[in-house]
Order: C-alpha cells, then sequence, then structure tokens
C-alpha cells in the first residue's frame, strides 16, 4: 500500500513529494514493525515516467511500488512547469550513503546487489568504511532472469534477513525483480538504484556540483557513455509531453 506523503503526478504516475529525510524516517518506521511487507521504493527519473506511456507491465510495477522517489533534475523541472513544484530531489546514490549511515543507529541490515562482478563489492567496502553499516551481504548482477540463478539469489536475499536491499540491476530490470523479491520477503525495504554502484565504487566518477547544480548529470552519463544516447532520445520526449500536458491543460481551464 501507498506510503502517505504529500504527492504530485507527473505523466499519470504517483511521485512523493519528500525529502532524504523522510524517506529514512519512513524506513525506520517500516524496518521497526514485522512482517509488514516488503517496501519497495522506486528512485524515479523522467526515462522512467516516459517507459510508464508505453510499458503497461512497468507502469503496473510504478502503481504497484509504496513510494517513488524524484531521483532525476527532469522531475523537479517538470514539477515546477506544471506548477506542483517538488521540495528536491533525491539522488539515488547519495540515497544509499544516506540509508547506510542512518542503518548504524538501529543495527538494520544491508544488502547489495546488483553491477558488474567486483563493482558492488567495491562498492560496500567503501560504504561500510565510511558508514560502519552492517553489510550482510553482496552479489554482482550478472544472472539471467528466470532463471535458478535468480531463484537462488532471490533465496539468498531471503536468508540473510536483510532490513534494506540495494537492486542495482537498471530500469525496469530491478524494479521486476524486486517484485519477484516480495514473494520472499515479509519485512524490510527494497531500493532500486540504477547505475549508483558503478559511482559509490569509483568505477564511474560522479558529475562535477556545477553540473548537478544545474541538472546536467544525464549530460555527464551521456558523454561517459556515448552509448546511453538511444534511451535518452526519451528525454525530449520527456519534455514534449509535459509542454504538451501543460498547454493542454491551460486550454482545458480557459
Ligand atoms: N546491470 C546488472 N545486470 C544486468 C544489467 C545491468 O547488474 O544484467 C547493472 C549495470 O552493471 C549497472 C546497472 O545495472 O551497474 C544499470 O545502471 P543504469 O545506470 O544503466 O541504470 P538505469 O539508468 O537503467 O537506472
Amino acid at each position: 500500500m501507498a506510503i502517505q506523503t504529500p504527492t504530485i503526478e507527473i505523466l499519470g504516475n504517483r511521485i512523493n513529494a519528500v525529502q532524504p529525510s523522510d524517506v529514512l524516517e519512513i524506513i525506520d518506521q517500516h524496518v521497526a514493525s514485522s512482517d509488514n511487507g516488503l517496501l519497495h521504493i522506486i528512485t524515479a527519473d523522467s526515462l522512467a515516467m516516459v517507459r510508464t506511456t508505453r510499458e503497461p507491465d512497468f507502469k503496473k510495477l510504478m502503481d504497484a511500488a509504496e513510494l517513488v522517489v524524484p531521483d532525476g533534475a527532469g522531475i523537479i523541472w517538470a514539477s515546477k512547469i506544471l506548477g506542483i513544484p517538488l521540495p528536491g530531489r533525491v539522488p539515488g546514490v547519495a540515497l544509499v550513503s544516506q540509508i547506510c549511515e542512518n542503518s548504524v543507529k538501529n543495527n538494520q541490515k544491508i544488502f547489495f546487489i546488483g553491477s558488474k562482478p567486483g563493482i558492488a563489492t567495491k562498492a560496500a567496502e567503501s560504504i561500510k568504511e565510511r558508514t560502519k553499516a552492517n553489510i550482510v551481504g553482496v552479489e554482482h548482477g550478472y544472472f539471467s532472469s528466470n532463471s535458478e540463478d535468480e531463484n537462488a539469489m532471490l533465496q539468498k536475499i531471503a536468508d540473510s534477513k536483510a532490513d534494506v536491499v540495494f537492486v542495482a540491476l537498471g530500469v525496469p530490470r530491478q524494479e521486476e525483480f524486486i517484485t519477484k523479491l516480495r514473494k520472499y520477503m515479509n519485512h524490510g525495504v527494497a531500493v532500486g538504484v540504477g547505475g549508483s554502484f558503478d559511482v559509490i565504487s569509483g568505477n564511474l566518477p560522479r558529475a562535477p556540483q556545477w553540473m548537478q547544480k544545474c541538472g546536467l548529470e544525464w549530460l555527464f552519463r551521456l558523454y561517459l557513455e556515448p552509448k546511453r544516447f538511444r534511451r535518452m532520445l526519451d528525454l525530449p520526449v520527456f519534455v514534449q509531453k509535459i509542454i504538451h500536458y501543460r498547454l493542454h491543460r491551460q486550454r482545458v481551464k480557459s
């Protein structure tokens, strides 16, 4: 069931108008009560928004997630254009560190799954050194969907009794994986974190501050990984859809 917070709607998707501190509080509350189901957090960006308009199955996953936080600068931009401004971003990379830092006070157990072999381990080591978080398992993300290996992975996570699971398999695979994890875990929190382990491990640099401030992280990512060009063609589609929605809504009102 969706977590009760202020929300806005972007291209038919609920976005929770929360800040990182709200997310930490929600996680603490959820983890403190047992057997209340797995809480799925989606760190949403504009590409995910466009995907929901094309892929009904992905839209269902988005609707089913208990918390959808505004990760990308595009979502913040859209909220302003639509006259429903969000308080700010909840960037996935920073959220991983913040959740781990916060986990120490309640001794929450953390699991890292995803990214290329070696990357999750490096990311987990770096986080552990900085935060002293209790990381109970680390696995890479290169196994086939709907396979024995995947089932074994889901079981391993459940057996670890993790309270927070970070899943870095990319969109939409991480959301599908977390949906499967619901059958294995009846408590805790799972967060889809895309390429966060690549950044935390130092495998990919994070965009410089000035680019983050200007909302240009996507451009930096494209500069680092030009092969992302194809999927980024959805960025202008997002801008077009938001402007269309705004103009249409104004026409309906006047
Ligand atoms: N990945 C993975 N298994 C796969 C495909 C991808 O673990 O089968 C990882 C990949 O190594 C990277 C992350 O998933 O660390 C995808 O990051 P990306 O930034 O592309 O995610 P998105 O933009 O889709 O959120």
